[in-house]
C-alpha cells in the first residue's frame, strides 16, 4: 500500500551528508524547500479558469480517509477545515485494496465573467461509489453520485468512466469528492475543458482501436490456423489474444459501456477479475507448448499447470461465497505469475538451447516492463500518470503479440522444411542416396509423355550386378552393401546431365535417358558396363570387382510409325529392357542387350 507523505524534508536523505559544507548547504536547501512547500500548500489545491485547460489532479487534491464509521458531508467538510489532512503528490492518488473511502478536495477559481463549462472524470472504472459535492458560497450547488455500482443508465453520464461536466461560475468553487470501493483504490482524476475532453476521446478511440485491431486481425488469423492445422498452440494464443483484449476493454470500462445490463453492484468488479485470468491462464499454456517445457523443465511445466488450476478454481470458491477482495487478491496474483512464470519459462528454454527462445524472452520481458509501467502510473509511483503510461499495457502486449506471432511463423516454417525433408526422404533410397522407384516414377512420367508426344527420343536401361548372392554370401551383408553404394556412385558419375538413374530394388539399377534413341542408349550402357567392370572394390583386403548386366529399350524409328509406344505410361518400354537384361543374363551375363 502506498501513502503520501506531506512531508517535504523525508525525501533529502541525511545520512547521505558526510561534512558540514555539505551539512550548511543541505539547510539552505531545507529551507527553500520548505517556504517552497510552503507558498505551494497556500495556492497549490486551487485551479484557475480558465487558463488551465486540461490535466490530472493528483497534485491539486487535498484528501483524507474515513477512520472508521461513515461521514456525513459536513463531518468531512470541517474534517478538511481542522484536521491535518494530506496532500497528493504525483496526478494519480492510490492507496492500496479494500482500503478505507477516500475524502478529496480542490477548489476552482474562475476568473472569467463567464461560465466555463468543463467535465471531470475518474479514470478508473472500478471504483465503486464516487460522489462529488460543489460548493459555491457555502451552499451545496450539486451532489453527483455514481460510480460502476450504480446502474449505467443511473451514472452521471453513459461513460466508461465516472464523469460529469459542469458549467462553473465566476469565484471559486469547492469540489468535494468521496470514493469507496473494494477494489484497487487507485484515483487517476482528469478534469479538462469540454471541448479537450472530447478530442481526447476521439484521439483514444484511434488508439485503442489501432491496439485492439492489431490484437484481434493476430487472434483470427490464429483462430483459422487452429481450425485447419489442428495445432494447440494457434488455438491458445487465439485466446490469449482474444483474453487480454476483453480484459483490457473491461477494465478501461469500455466493454461496461456496452454490457450496461444491471447485474448488481458488483458485477463490473467480478468480471474484470475473471477477464484477467482468462487471458494469465491462455497465455500460461500457450507458453507451455510452444517452448514444450515439459521435455526438459518438467517441474517448471507441472508447476505453471497446477498454478493454472489453483488460482482459478480458489477464485470461485469466493465467488461462491461472494468474497470479493479474496478473489481479487488471487487474480493479481495470478496475473504477478503469469509475468514472472512468463520470463521463467524463456529462460529455461533458452538454458535447453530451444529455438525461439531469446525472441520469447524479449517479448515477454518487455511486456513485463510495460505492464510495470502502467501499474505504477496508476499508483501514482515512480512512473507519471498520463495516455501514454496508462496506456503502455496494451502497447506492450501488442508488440509482444507481434513478436509471438513471429515465432509461430518460424514455427510453422520449420514444420514445412520439415515436411520437404520428410518428402525426399520418400523419394529417396536411404543406402545409395540414388531416387528410390517412387522418385524415379514421379521424375520421369512427365518428362517421357512430353518427350513421346513431341516424337522424340528416350531410352530406358536397367542394370542388375552378376553373381550378387554369390558375393554377399561369400563376403556378407555388409560388404555387399557397400559394394552397391559404389556401384550406385559409379551409375551416377558415369551418367550424363539429365540423365535420372534410381535403384529399381534389390542389387537392380534403373537409368531414364532423354533425347535418346535405342542405338545411342546401347552405347551409353557399353560405357557404365566398362565402368563397372574396372571397378576397384577396397573394401576388405583382397581387391574386389563385380559385373553387371544391360537391357536397353528406346526409341527406334519404326516405334513411331507403328504406333507400337502406348503413350501415357512408361510400363511397356520397362518391360521391354527387363526383356533385355533377362537376355543378357542368358546369353552370359556382363553385357549389353536390346530386346529380340
Ligand atoms: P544374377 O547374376 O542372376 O543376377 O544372380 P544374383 O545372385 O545377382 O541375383 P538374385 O536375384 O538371385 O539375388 C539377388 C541378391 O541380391 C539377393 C540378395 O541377397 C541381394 N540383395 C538384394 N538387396 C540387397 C541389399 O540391399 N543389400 C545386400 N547386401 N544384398 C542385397
Ligand atoms: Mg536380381
Ligand atoms: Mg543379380
Amino acid at each position: 500500500m502506498l501513502k503520501f507523505s506531506n512531508n517535504p524534508t523525508k525525501h533529502l536523505g541525511f545520512e547521505s551528508i558526510k561534512n558540514s559544507r555539505l551539512l550548511l548547504s543541505s539547510s539552505l536547501y531545507l529551507l527553500m524547500a520548505l517556504l517552497l512547500a510552503l507558498s505551494f500548500s497556500l495556492k497549490a489545491d486551487t485551479l484557475t479558469l480558465p487558463e488551465f485547460q486540461e490535466g490530472t489532479l493528483g497534485k491539486y487534491l487535498q484528501y483524507f480517509q474515513e477512520a472508521e464509521k461513515r461521514l456525513t458531508f459536513s463531518q468531512a467538510q470541517k474534517h478538511f477545515q481542522q484536521s491535518s489532512v494530506k496532500k497528493g503528490s504525483s496526478n494519480s492518488i492510490s492507496l492500496g485494496i479494500d482500503v478505507a473511502p477516500a475524502w478529496m478536495k480542490f477548489t476552482i477559481n474562475n476568473t472569467n465573467e463567464l461560465a466555463e463549462i468543463y467535465r471531470l472524470s475518474v479514470e478508473t472504472p472500478w471504483l465503486d461509489n464516487i460522489d462529488t459535492w460543489l460548493v459555491k458560497d457555502g451552499n451545496i450547488i450539486q451532489h453527483i453520485e455514481g460510480g460502476d455500482a450504480y446502474p449505467y443508465e443511473k451514472r452521471p453520464m453513459p461513460y466508461r468512466f465516472y464523469a460529469f461536466e459542469h458549467s462553473f461560475k465566476q469565484g471559486l468553487t469547492d469540489v468535494y469528492i468521496r470514493i469507496e470501493t473494494k477494489g484497487p483504490m487507485a484515483i487517476p482524476i482528469h478534469f479538462s475543458t469540454v471541448e479537450r475532453a472530447i478530442n481526447r476521446d476521439i484521439a483514444s478511440g484511434y488508439q485503442y482501436g489501432l491496439l485492439y485491431g492489431i490484437m484481434l486481425a493476430l487472434a483470427l488469423y490464429n483462430l483459422v490456423l487452429f481450425v485447419f492445422i489442428r495445432q494447440k498452440e494457434y488455438g491458445l494464443y487465439s485466446l490469449y489474444l482474444i483474453g487480454f483484449v476483453l480484459n483490457s476493454l473491461s477494465y478501461t470500462g469500455q466493454l461496461h459501456t456496452i454490457i450496461t445490463y444491471d447485474f448488481g453492484p458488483y458485477f463490473q468488479d467480478w468480471l474484470d477479475i475473471f477477464l484477467m485470468i482468462t487471458y494469465s491462464v491462455a497465455g500460461l499454456h500457450f507458453a507451455r507448448l510452444l517452448l514444450q517445457t515439459k521435455f526438459y523443465a518438467l517441474k517448471l511445466d507441472q508447476f505453471v499447470k497446477r498454478v493454472t488450476i489453483v488460482i482459478p478454481a480458489g477464485m470461485a470458491i469466493g465467488f461462491v461465497f461472494d468474497q470479493l477482495f479474496f478473489s481479487m487478491i488471487l487474480a493479481f496474483l495470478l496475473n504477478t505469475c503469469f509475468a514472472v512464470l512468463f520470463i521463467a519459462l524463456g529462460i529455461r528454454a533458452l538454458m535447453a538451447n530451444k529455438p525461439f527462445a531469446v525472441i520469447f524472452i524479449l517479448s515477454s520481458v518487455t511486456a513485463a516492463i510495460c505492464i510495470t509501467i502502467s501499474t505504477l502510473a496508476v499508483a501514482g509511483f515512480l512512473v507519471p500518470y498520463n495516455g501514454y503510461t496508462f496506456k503502455a499495457i496494451e502497447v506492450g502486449m501488442a508488440f509482444e503479440a507481434i513478436l509471438l506471432a513471429v515465432i509461430l511463423a518460424r514455427q510453422f516454417r520449420m514444420a514445412q522444411l520439415d515436411k520437404v525433408i520428410a518428402e525426399t526422404y520418400a523419394r529417396t533410397d536411404s543406402l545409395t542416396q540414388l531416387n528410390n522407384r517412387r522418385g524415379f516414377q514421379e521424375l520421369t512420367q512427365p518428362i517421357w509423355q512430353s518427350i513421346i508426344r513431341a516424337k522424340r527420343d528416350a531410352s530406358f536401361v536397367l542394370i542388375d550386378i552378376d553373381f550378387f548372392k554369390r558375393f554377399n554370401d561369400q563376403y556378407g551383408h555388409d560388404v555387399g552393401d557397400k559394394v552397391l553404394v559404389k556401384v550406385a556412385q559409379c551409375i551416377q558419375a558415369t551418367c550424363r546431365k539429365g540423365d535420372i538413374s534410381a535403384r529399381w530394388g534389390g542389387e537392380e539399377f534403373i537409368i531414364f535417358l532423354p533425347e535418346t534413341s535405342e542405338n545411342q542408349a546401347l552405347l551409353q550402357a557399353e560405357r557404365i558396363r566398362a565402368a563397372i567392370e574396372l571397378l576397384e572394390i577396397n573394401i576388405i583386403e583382397l581387391p574386389l570387382s563385380i559385373t553387371a548386366s544391360f537391357g536397353v529399350a528406346g526409341t527406334k524409328e519404326s516405334y513411331f510409325q507403328d504406333e507400337l509406344l502406348t503413350l501415357d505410361t512408361l510400363e511397356p518400354m520397362i518391360n521391354s529392357a527387363d526383356r533385355a537384361l533377362y537376355l543378357a543374363k542368358q546369353k552370359g551375363k556382363n553385357q549389353v542387350c536390346t530386346p529380340k
